[in-house]
């Protein structure tokens, strides 16, 4: 019965940003449980190494070359998508970036707009565009990629860029739940601590930072990919109907301190 929550088989994901990292994590797992996968990115070199590194698992994905701040092209795609066999039940709005130290107060306006379009607008363009399909057929499970760093204020790198674009991540998955809750569209968000990924792994040989991050961490250790995965496995299936709106902290402990 319970392995069964789990199963995936009939269903389509899409997973943006799903080119490398968490994302193509994400997409593995949702693949070993049987789900048709979509991988969008806007790096078409990693898309094609992301679905060549599902192959080599065993798992087929198809590719779509997509930048999630255009949103007449995140339109494109989820009336696309969701014209195909019998639409797309799940979204993973995995697509982010950060930014290199910057104090806020000498934050270029170019970097500010940028964090916010790609971790904020480019999230909210795609929960709207596949979340409207998903409400016309009255089901369907989104997971917004938040971060701890929507909860805490990172040490000792200044993001406040990053920060508050991961907030309004939280905020917005609580505020789509609410209203999508009796309609059968769960949302759901990840908040992770640093992550070995080609975003936070410059970090882990950076004298002045990594102590720091350890000293904050109780676990004392940086997460991987795949324990990430795993969260975006449970929060996708129907191991986790029950839940909407929740930000589940996938923090090594940071967020306890
Ligand atoms: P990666 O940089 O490894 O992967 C992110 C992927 O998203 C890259 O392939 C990137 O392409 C792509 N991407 C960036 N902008 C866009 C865009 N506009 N449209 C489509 N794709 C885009 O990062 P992670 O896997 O580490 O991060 C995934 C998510 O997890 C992000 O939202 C991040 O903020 C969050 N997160 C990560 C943590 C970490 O420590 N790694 C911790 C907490 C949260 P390209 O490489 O060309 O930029």
């Amino acid at each position: 019965m319970y392995r069964e929550k789990f199963e995936l088989a009939g269903s389509t994901a899409v997973v943006t940003g799903g080119a490398r990292g968490i994302g193509l994590a994400g997409a593995e797992a949702l693949a070993e449980y049987g789900a048709k996968i979509v991988l969008c990115d806007y790096n078409a070199d990693n898309l094609a190494a992301g679905r060549a590194a599902l192959a080599a698992k065993g798992y087929e994905a198809d590719t779509l070359f997509l930048d999630v701040t255009k949103p007449d092209d995140v339109r494109r795609a989820a009336d696309d998508l969701n014209a195909q066999g019998n639409g797309v039940d799940i979204l993973i709005a995995n697509a982010g970036i950060a930014l290199p130290d910057t104090p806020g107060e000498d934050m270029p306006d170019a970097d500010w707009l940028r964090v916010i379009d790609i971790n904020l607008n480019g999230v909210f363009w795609c929960c709207r565009e596949f979340g409207r399909h998903m409400l016309a057929r009255g089901r369907g499970s989104i997971v917004t990629i938040g971060s701890m760093s929507g909860l805490i204020s990172n040490k000792p790198q200044r993001q406040v860029h990053y920060n508050a674009s991961k907030a309004a991540v939280h905020h917005m998955t609580r505020s789509l739940a609410g209203e999508w809750a009796a309609r059968g569209v769960r949302v759901n968000s990840i908040a992770p601590t640093y992550i070995d990924t080609p975003m936070s792994s410059p970090g882990f040989t950076n004298p002045a930072m990594f102590p720091v991050w350890m000293d904050s961490t109780p676990m004392h250790r940086v997460g991987r990919p795949d324990e990430i995965a795993a969260v975006i496995l449970f929060l996708a299936s129907a191991a986790s109907s029950v839940m909407t709106g929740a930000v589940v902290q996938a923090d090594a402990g940071y967020t306890i301190w």
